[in-house]
């Protein structure tokens, strides 16, 4: 039984406005802790601060309010929160699970392709960088064996990061931390111990839980939620030209959210406040379908035709 009260939280990237996609993480997550007596907290995850801009982090942040949502205590942003981040890279490092990695993406493009579409590591620096060479990133040794976890929408995953993925980076060439360590350092320091997130992150799950292992941290439960793709089966972002969701119809894209969830609420002609008293009482994540992805035609795209 978990003793510590839930405490779960959304944390997008803000790399462009809040689409369907990053709506449907938004609301998983925010009903899934409230259904649960929960807290929830937003933060904006700026860490890679060369493809995040300050007005997009803005612009999420007012229309998550727009939309109704309550987040607990101040948003947090990852850019402020190097000192943390060091404090987890330094004890890893004294722990000798980190080493300087002098190789260029070149030379590992001769690399079989691992589980998430970049090239596995093949260990070239793990036992020291070759002569004469100077350490651009640095890596976390990964283990020869399989992570096993149990995602509440998902189901049982299994991957093995020698085999699938290699040691991979904590700090990058250009001395920004990764994503990886960033996230799992601030779920520890923030008490995260329910993520809900998109099967987009499924993959990266099990090195997650590495960092835990070897920051000697229990690891939170996971749900990976469903994700919004488009018929050609591509994930609606900013890249797929997916549209910014309008924070001044809040109504018709949280129903639209709530029933690619499974979660139908029957109409939109409600207010906000009822839409997600009536949403918290009658969330289940064991409704929610277990399947990585869903096509789902984008609404706000729909409503664009329309108003053509
Ligand atoms: N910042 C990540 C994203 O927007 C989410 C990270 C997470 O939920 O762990 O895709």
């Amino acid at each position: 039984m978990e003793k510590r009260p839930y405490r779960g939280r959304f944390a997008p990237s803000p790399t462009g406005a809040l689409h369907f996609g990053s709506l449907v993480a938004a609301v998983g997550s925010y009903l899934d802790a409230r259904a649960n007596g929960g807290e929830w907290i937003v933060r904006i995850e700026d860490v890679d601060t060369t493809r995040c801009h300050p007005e997009f982090s803005a612009a999420i942040l007012e229309t998550l309010a727009a939309f109704g949502f309550e987040w607990d205590g101040p948003v947090v942003f990852q850019s402020q929160r190097t000192a943390y981040y060091e404090e987890a890279f330094s004890y890893l490092k004294r722990k000798g699970l980190v080493y300087g990695c002098a190789c260029s993406r070149r030379e590992i493009a001769d690399s079989a392709i691992g589980i998430d579409g970049a090239h596995i590591y093949p260990g070239t620096c793990r036992n020291g960088l070759p002569p004469g060479r100077q350490p651009r990133a640095w890596r976390l040794v990964v283990p020869d064996r399989e992570i096993v976890f149990e995602d509440a929408i998902q189901g049982v995953q299994r991957q093995n990061l020698a085999k699938d993925v290699g040691d991979f980076v904590l700090r990058r060439a250009d001395g920004l931390f990764a994503y990886q360590l960033a996230v799992v350092a601030d779920d520890i320091e923030q008490g995260i111990n329910h993520v809900v997130r998109g099967a987009d992150l499924l993959a990266s799950t099990p090195r997650q839980i590495w960092l835990y292992e070897c920051l000697d941290e229990t690891p939170p439960h996971y749900a990976h939620l469903p994700l919004a793709v488009n018929a050609a089966g591509e994930k609606l972002s900013k890249q797929t030209r997916a549209a910014p969701v309008c924070a001044a119809e809040p109504l018709a894209p949280l129903v639209a959210a709530m029933r690619f969830l499974n979660l139908d609420p029957g109409k939109s002609e409600c207010s906000l406040k009822e839409l997600w008293n009536w949403a918290i009482m009658h969330w289940s994540v064991g409704n929610v379908p277990g399947k990585q992805a869903i096509e789902s035609p984008d609404p706000t795209q729909q409503e664009k035709q329309h108003d053509r």
